[in-house]
């Protein structure tokens, strides 16, 4: 079956409507924003957008990694429409409401770990990031953190001492949070150390321990270790077999908590519930989760062991978190994954990675394919062969893609990143990759790699 996106009537993009919109924008939105094209929504349905031209995409990042049961899903429509009817808004700090309770309930059986465990709702990733560095502050009594060059944790303070994704994005900031550390993520197609896997024995492990731990940052001064289970903004980067294993044994050892930062990795996403749990037998002490979490509703959550998430009344609250909208679409989310999407996610996403690692022998720009379920990169190189990365192909493929009726988006520096809605059919899937082979063949021919 043929899938009906996208179909594009305006002659140009952007059509005069989105224009006209995009200019308005320029005048009165922050220009902190980053956005790679014109693309003006209108409405949505499954994974197609339409934009105010009438122009209709396939939309391959679902809000970067958001919309995980695509664009208006009846079901969570339905949930949100109940409850507006019902309250909007009771602040969860000072009271009680089942939604959330319902919502950390669920929670707390699919993140992973044995132990009853204990959830702090909030907004976004970063309040969810932010939380975890009060907690992991708090319970030991420790003050320092290591973090991975190339992590994205957000653009609060706290989260933002973290991430080591570009520097534009803590240009003009400093000083943010003291005590952090970062080092080399697990990044073995770009190895700092100029190590093969697995002869490597993991050298970048042994790097924190032996360099970090005795040189720079004490164990005992360490509250954390916070690790993305897969690298989303640094560039959809997957470590190793054995990586999280070897990193949690580390922690152990030295009584350091381990914080999972599963925000764009976590619900469904990579075709398990989180990130993680593609490294069998690993329990972090601390899960962060947002993006996919609601639907695209605002709702950020941390969810750590029952014992581990015990602090007094007034050490950590908000006004919104879990708002009880935002949990009737979380708990209408986890049903749809729970019943159709995980599984969705495995087959398509497996779909999709054959014919991209296939597309690899026919274009040379193409340098690898990095996939767990529906969180694809695809890495561009600027000299076939080798891993040196190209921005202007990416940027330049990224546009064609847009110009096609594909909406995609950078991640890292030479990256594309899909990370479409987990509704998305083979059907449209097949349409997508053809059209996304297209373009690549195109700015082949068109663009210059350096
Ligand atoms: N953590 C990770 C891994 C992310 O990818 C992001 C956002 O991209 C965040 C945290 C921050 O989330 P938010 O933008 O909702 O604050």
């Amino acid at each position: 079956m043929k899938a009906r996106a996208p179909h594009i009537k305006s002659r140009r993009l952007p059509g005069p409507k989105a224009a006209a919109w995009v200019a308005r924008d320029k005048a009165t939105i922050s220009t902190s924003y980053t956005r790679s094209y014109p693309l003006v929504v209108s409405h949505g349905k499954g994974a197609e957008l339409t934009d105010v031209d009438g122009n209709v995409f396939l939309d391959l990042n679902a809000g970067i990694a958001v919309g995980a049961t695509g664009h208006a899903h009846p079901a969570v429509v339905k949930a949100i429409q109940d409850q507006a009817a019902k309250f909007l808004h009771m602040s969860g700090t000072d009271f009680y409401y089942p939604q959330e309770i319902t919502l950390a309930e669920k929670l707390g059986s699919l993140v992973p770990g044995k132990k009853p465990k204990r959830t702090f709702l909030s907004n976004s990733g970063t309040e969810a990031v932010e939380c975890a560095i009060k907690l992991a502050r708090y319970k030991s009594g420790r003050t320092q953190f290591i973090a991975f060059i190339g992590a994205f944790h957000g653009r609060t303070m706290g989260s933002l001492s973290l991430t080591a994704s570009k520097a534009i994005q803590k240009k003009g900031f400093a000083p943010t949070m003291p005590g952090v550390t970062h080092v080399p993520y697990a990044d073995c197609r770009r190895c700092v150390f100029n190590l093969k896997f697995p002869s490597c024995g993991m050298a970048c492990v042994d790097y924190i321990e032996d360099v970090v731990l005795k040189k720079v940052v004490p164990a005992e001064d360490t509250a954390a270790i916070v690790v993305e289970s897969v690298q989303g903004e640094g560039g959809y980067i997957i470590p190793p077999p054995g990586y999280f294993q070897k990193l949690q044994a580390l922690a152990k050892k030295y009584g350091i908590l381990l914080v999972v930062d599963e925000v764009q990795t976590g619900m469904g996403r990579t075709g398990k519930w989180f990130g993680i749990e593609h490294w069998p037998g690993v329990t972090p002490d601390i899960v962060t989760i947002a993006k996919g979490i609601a639907s695209g509703m605002p709702l950020g959550a941390t969810v750590a062991s029952r014992e581990l998430m015990t602090w007094p009344p007034g050490s950590h609250g908000n006004t919104f978190g879990g708002n009880p909208v935002s949990c009737a679409a979380s708990l209408a989310t986890i049903k749809l994954i729970e019943d159709e999407l995980l599984v969705n996610t495995q087959k398509v996403g497996a779909y999709m990675a054959k014919e991209l690692n296939a597309m690899l022998e026919r274009h040379e720009h193409m340098g690898w394919v990095n996939a767990l379920g529906l969180m694809i990169g695809i890495e561009f190189v600027a000299k076939p062969g080798t891993t040196i990365g190209s921005p202007k192909i990416r940027d330049a493929v990224e546009q064609e893609c847009f110009k096609r009726g594909i909406l995609v988006l950078g991640a890292g520096p030479s990256a594309i990143r899909l990370a479409p809605p987990l509704v998305l059919s083979r059907a449209q899937a097949t349409t997508a990759l053809e059209i996304f082979e297209d373009a690549v063949t195109h700015v082949e021919r068109t663009t210059r790699a350096r």
